[in-house]
């Protein structure tokens, strides 16, 4: 079968303005949104894993994912009917400082799918050089290919919001890597990910051209924007603008707190890394926390500064929005409908983490000093050294009756460190167990309550990379099977409680595992 059920709709490409030169050579791109580029074809395309769930969010049947075209297309070597490749032109903050303009390097759209009465944009990443690659080959590693592929899924199925992704294929060339950055570098397996969003619109990208003092070019994307990914929007002229600004700082926060949730360090929360829509974007040197430190960076590349550590997540975001407000200033007579964006953000974020914390805890309504209950918690976890994940999900094993640590004992590292934590967490566990009695729920509603916000499987990087090292060898079955066990993260799944383990002593220093880096 091949892509002619397929409709593609390209609206990015017919409503903003495009750069008059076709193809890769690297350039300023001024006064336009996008570059006419094609992908450039690999040797030898196979498709490794799929999502099944994306294939038929977009209508595509399992024969046609199956087929020769289908890696073809998502290798970039073919393309089906209506497909126009593009490349995006943004800018950004990286680590704190004004990059100027970045765009695609390595990801070229192929088009605005319409499926079902939504609409996806497709996106290869790795699929080769475009005009945005500055010194860089526009290629893609094996290795970091899956762990886009897997925690795309992975992250929508814990309830985060996020890009998906549809396909990762091998391309059966070769990538040059230095991995760490140290004068060592290797060819590793090449890979391209196609990956799936209603938009892949950035900060960055309203950022750019008010950098350039192109107000015109600003206010078309921010026009076309909230006409095409935020069609519910009121209001008329500068007040449509303000609500458009304050969905984005409140979609912001839903998905901050989400990560803290679930643990999850994004690695490189540059403003060209920041959705437009609230979604977790470009999976880089992520990381899973482990046994608890908010001020745990994957990120080797961030190791100096930790500007991107698990527990400050939310105030990167916030200065990420304060650069957005004033790329948007142009816009605006004045700076009052920006600032209540800025004070939505914290607000929204307060009620969403106040929200996820009596949840996680199982104390029913929320009161006050429950925040302080959940800070000590966190407190204990780090002084304990504990997996985070396995430490929460405990807590609904835990009889507030008579509270015992046998459930949490699964989530130490250290022997020392428990010894020196326990007088402390027995003292929490009554504590906390007189709180959830006095929240009044029946024992089922709360543990319901508290093992849906607590998962049971997270994208540990170990088991990442225990499947890497498998598909490395052409063996696909360590994705396939993490894909499985990430689909149903709070459920208990018997067999696989091997993939709800605390990390292993070989993962503690082992690349990819605790220390990441952005060659990726
Ligand atoms: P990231 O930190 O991955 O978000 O990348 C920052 C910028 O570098 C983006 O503009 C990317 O498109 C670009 N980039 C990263 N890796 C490559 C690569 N291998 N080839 C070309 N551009 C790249
Ligand atoms: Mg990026």
């Amino acid at each position: 079968m091949d892509g002619t059920n397929l409709h593609f709709d390209n609206r990015f490409l017919r409503e903003l303005p495009g750069d008059s030169e076709t193809g890769p050579r690297r350039r300023e791109v001024l006064g336009a949104a996008w570059s006419q580029v094609d992908p450039t074809p690999v040797v030898a395309p196979r498709l490794l894993a799929h999502s099944h769930e994306v294939a038929s969010l977009l209508g595509l049947d399992e024969a046609q994912v199956g087929s020769r075209e289908f890696a073809d297309v998502f290798a970039g070597n073919a393309l089906y009917a209506g497909m126009q490749p593009w490349a995006a032109n943004y800018g950004g903050h990286q680590f704190g400082n004004w990059a100027g303009q970045l765009g695609d390097g390595r990801a070229i759209s192929l088009g605005e799918l319409l499926a079902d009465g939504r609409r996806w944009e497709l996106q290869l990443k790795g699929a080769g050089p475009t005009p945005y690659s500055r010194g860089a080959d526009g290629r893609a590693v094996l290795r970091s290919s899956v762990r886009e592929f897997l925690c795309s899924e992975a992250m929508h199925h814990l309830g985060v919001p996020t890009t998906r992704a549809l396909s990762l294929v091998v391309t059966g060339e070769a990538v040059v890597r230095d991995m760490f950055y140290d004068g060592h570098p290797r060819p590793e397996p090449g890979a391209v990910v196609c990956r799936v969003a209603p938009s892949f619109i950035r900060f960055g990208t309203f950022e750019l051209p008010a950098s350039r003092g192109d107000t015109t070019l600003l206010r078309q994307l921010a026009d076309f924007c909230i006409a095409r990914d935020f069609p519910e929007l009121g209001g008329v002229g500068q007040s449509r603008y303000a609500e458009w600004f304050l969905q984005v700082c409140t979609r912001t926060a839903v998905m901050v707190a989400h990560w803290l949730r679930v643990g999850f360090v994004h690695g490189v929360m540059n403003t060209d890394n920041m959705s437009i829509l609230g979604l977790t974007i470009d999976y880089g040197p992520y990381g899973w926390v482990e046994d608890y430190d908010p001020d745990w960076t994957p990120n080797t590349t961030d190791a100096q500064g930790r500007r991107y550590r698990f527990g400050t997540q939310m105030q990167v975001a916030y200065w990420n929005l304060v650069r957005l407000a004033q790329a948007l200033s142009p816009l605006f007579d004045e700076m009052a409908p920006l600032q209540a964006g800025l004070d939505a953000f914290r607000d929204r974020y307060a009620a969403e983490d106040r929200a996820h914390l009596v949840a996680k805890l199982g104390l029913g309504q929320f009161r006050d000093g429950d925040e302080l209950l959940m800070a000590q918690f966190r407190e204990l976890l780090h002084t304990g050294q504990m997996d985070m994940t396995l430490a929460f999900r405990a807590l609904a094993e835990v009889d507030p009756a008579a509270p015992a640590l046998a459930p949490l004992e699964e989530a130490f590292y250290s022997p020392e460190a428990r010894a020196q934590v326990l007088p402390a967490l027995g003292d929490w566990l009554r504590r906390h167990g007189q709180r959830v009695l006095a929240g009044g729920q029946s024992q089922v509603e709360r543990r319901r309550i508290m093992l849906a916000a607590n998962p049971r499987y997270v994208l540990r990087n170990w088991l990442a990379q225990e499947a890497i090292d498998l598909a490395e060898q052409g063996d696909p079955s360590g994705i396939t099977e993490l894909l499985e066990v990430m689909r149903h993260p709070y459920d208990e799944q018997p067999g696989r409680e091997a993939y709800a383990r605390r990390r292993p002593e070989w993962a503690r220093e082992r690349a990819g595992c605790s220390m990441l880096s952005c060659s990726s």
